[in-house]
């Protein structure tokens, strides 16, 4: 069994090594390693390659997630990843967070998450790469972004927001990820029940705590079996399909 672990955090997982091992041994052939903002694009562009083992290769992915911004750190960041697009397969974490406690307080702030965002989805748009979104308490203005902006490939990463911005994403043949959240949580299960299997990829979001543990690439069989016990599909299924639609969103082929 193959899997692809298309979305986690590898520099802050704890003992990466070992992690990545773990991860191997399970059958996980990549990872996509995103950046959330300027050190860990420089930590993954320069240090996320190292870890790979045998049979585990590690793609670089930048962005600039929608928490904590500095807005001092935001032009410095954005050209960063401009200079280094290239070098990713990927642009994310990138995307919107309105109930980030500073979204929750200000307008300014979900303005420059938005402008932020729409430079990103235009330098997606014009390098041809796929978009890893986060889009929490912000679906809808998420989704009709990335259809504006044209980009052609974008997960919708963790989705669990309402049936009708699921609907505008998948009519335009974009896709949504499951995480190990898909084993309890009643929104993210709902999205899950409704998307074609040929619209799902999996992540872990390492190192995310999910249900108390603290996650690393591993669990993403978690991930796996809960997106075979909500479709009532043979795991192995799920598992070649969803490996199939990660490589061909981020254009990885992993015989080379
Ligand atoms: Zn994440």
């Amino acid at each position: 069994m193959n899997l692809i672990d298309t979305h986690a955090h590898l520099e802050g997982v704890n003992d990466l090594k070992n992690a990545i091992k773990r991860a191997a041994e399970l059958g996980v052939v990549a990872i996509i390693s995103v950046g959330s903002d300027y050190n860990s694009n420089v930590w993954v562009i320069t240090e996320s390659r190292k870890y790979e083992v045998e049979g585990l290769r590690i793609y670089p992915a930048l962005g600039l997630h929608p928490w904590g911004l500095d807005p001092s750190k935001v032009e410095e960041t954005l050209r960063f990843i401009e200079r280094n697009i290239s070098r990713a397969v990927a642009l994310g974490e990138v995307g919107l967070d309105y109930w980030d406690k500073d979204a929750r307080k200000s307008e300014d702030r979900r303005e420059l998450q938005r402008k932020i965002f729409r430079k990103i989805l235009s330098m997606a748009r014009r390098s041809d790469k796929p978009v890893s979104i986060h889009s929490r308490g912000a679906w809808e203005d998420c989704v009709e972004m990335v259809i504006e902006a044209d980009v052609k490939r974008a997960v919708f990463h963790w989705f669990s927001g309402p049936n009708g911005a699921l609907k505008r994403l998948l009519d335009h043949g974009y896709c949504v990820s499951a995480t190990p959240a898909a084993a309890y949580s009643k929104e993210h299960r709902r999205v899950i029940a409704k998307v074609p299997l040929e619209n799902i990829i999996l992540e872990t979001d390492s190192p995310v705590v999910y249900a108390g543990e603290v996650s690393e690439p591993a669990h993403i069989i978690k991930a796996l079996n809960a997106v075979a016990e909500i479709k009532g599909v043979n795991a192995e299924v799920v598992a070649e399909e969803t490996t199939e639609n990660a490589k061909k969103i981020f254009k990885i082929r992993l015989d080379s």
